[in-house]
């Protein structure tokens, strides 16, 4: 692959007015990182960092046709020490390269395109919000960009790393949100694509969380895709339940998505001595765990949010409630720990943190 062409805008190009209120994902730094396949020219090429800018496409370009899109979510901190963090990022070019795999897409050299994350964050530092709990999102994208309209992977593709500020997921503070369980839809199936972070998915789950909204509830929690009896994941979030003696999680059966919060998550639990389990959990046991006073606490875990604690589960004309006011016990202790190894606030003893500078 060739080498990285860095374009640095100059000082007059590059304005940081940064409104009050951040809306999730709406404002974009100048610089981003592009990359281009083409199966013809031997694969990758084309690596830069340049100015933001909007992309010009074929309207046969098989991602809009069918699909074949896929995405990545992580973050940078601005730790109490001035230094800028991202967390586990190689764990994210990790599964950029499975999801590529899953949906018939080329894979990426991971250390180049780490290398590439990093020097983009660098020349983005002035977008880093240094807010409490503010961060800079970065979002890889991958498409397929040949025109054509036969159905088959395309031998084209673009990779586009943009990065947005963002404050808090909720910006009210770390409260409790209400969830519908849905049995109308299902987000994915199992030797479907629920576990690669590709477009479908999302657009799948769109009506669903639409109807859940006007509801009053803020999230869907999906039910597995055979016979929606086993709790799969909550929104674009991975989910715990804790009963008195066990702290559970869904198995990763091949229709949920592997999250890296996840999984660091169950590493803290571990760490302090709870019985995490992944294992399958069904609706029915965590209905029954409620009345019979074995609950203690349901989250869900992912970038965006960290930890959501839930306020009540409404299922049909069941509802289990939860404190409605202050977030779980546990989703608070995950919550100010993971985000105190983020911001540099908590030692980082598992060597999660990678910094840029
Ligand atoms: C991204 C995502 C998650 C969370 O993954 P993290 O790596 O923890 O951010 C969970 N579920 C779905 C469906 C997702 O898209």
């Amino acid at each position: 692959m060739n080498d990285l062409i860095i374009d640095i805008l100059e000082e007059k190009e590059t304005k940081v007015e940064l409104p009050e209120n951040l809306v999730f994902g709406k404002i974009y730094s100048d610089h981003v990182f592009e990359m281009d396949y083409d199966e013809k020219k031997g694969g990758w090429y084309n690596a830069a960092i340049k100015k933001f800018s909007n992309i010009s496409m074929h309207p046969a370009s098989i991602a809009l046709h069918y699909g074949q899109s896929i995405f990545e979510g992580l973050k940078a901190y601005k730790q109490v020490n001035g230094r800028i963090a991202l967390f586990r990022p190689e764990k994210n070019v990790e599964r950029l390269n499975r999801s590529a795999k899953r949906m018939c897409m080329p894979e990426v050299d991971a250390d180049f395109v780490l290398r590439g994350l990093i020097e983009l964050v660098k020349l983005n530092r002035a977008w880093i919000p240094t807010k409490p709990d503010h961060s800079l999102y970065i979002r890889p994208v991958m498409f397929a960009t040949e025109p054509l309209l036969g159905v088959r992977a395309s031998e084209s593709y673009k990779l586009i790393i943009m990065t947005s500020p963002v404050g808090p997921y909720y910006p009210e503070g770390f409260k409790p949100v209400p969830i519908l369980v849905t049995d109308k839809y299902v987000r994915a199936v199992r030797k479907g694509m629920g576990d690669a972070k590709t477009a479908g998915n999302y657009a799948a789950g769109m009506l669903a969380q639409k109807e859940a909204k006007k509801e009053g509830y803020s999230q869907v929690l999906w039910l597995d895709g055979i016979e929606q009896k086993f709790i799969e994941e909550v929104g674009a979030m991975n989910i715990c339940i804790r009963f008195k003696d066990e702290v559970a999680t869904p198995m990763l059966t091949g229709s949920i998505l592997p999250g890296i919060t996840r999984l660091s998550v169950i590493q803290l639990l571990k760490d302090w001595g709870y019985n995490i389990t992944e294992r399958l959990v069904s609706l029915e046991e965590v209905l029954k765990a409620s009345e019979n006073g074995t609950l203690v606490e349901m989250f869900g875990t992912g970038t965006a949010a960290v930890i959501s604690s839930i306020s009540k589960l409404k299922y049909y004309d069941k509802i289990i409630h939860f404190d409605e006011v202050n977030a779980g016990e546990l989703a608070t202790k995950l919550y100010d720990e993971l985000t105190g190894i983020q911001f540099g606030r908590v030692e980082d003893r598992h060597g999660w943190i990678t910094f840029v500078d």
